[in-house]
């Protein structure tokens, strides 16, 4: 899994949210926040 907004690959750890029923990965909580800020800067579908 990558980290949608540093495009760091992510391994099991890090932090992680539900957003519109799909999990999206961080590797740190300041990611985490600009995601939730945010979120469809990060989305790409
Ligand atoms: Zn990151």
């Amino acid at each position: 899994m990558k980290d949608p907004v540093c495009g760091m690959e992510i391994g099991e750890k890090g932090d992680s949210i539900i957003h519109e029923g799909k999990e999206y990965r961080f590797c740190c909580a300041s990611c985490r926040w600009a995601f939730e800020k945010n979120p469809d800067q990060f989305i790409k579908e």
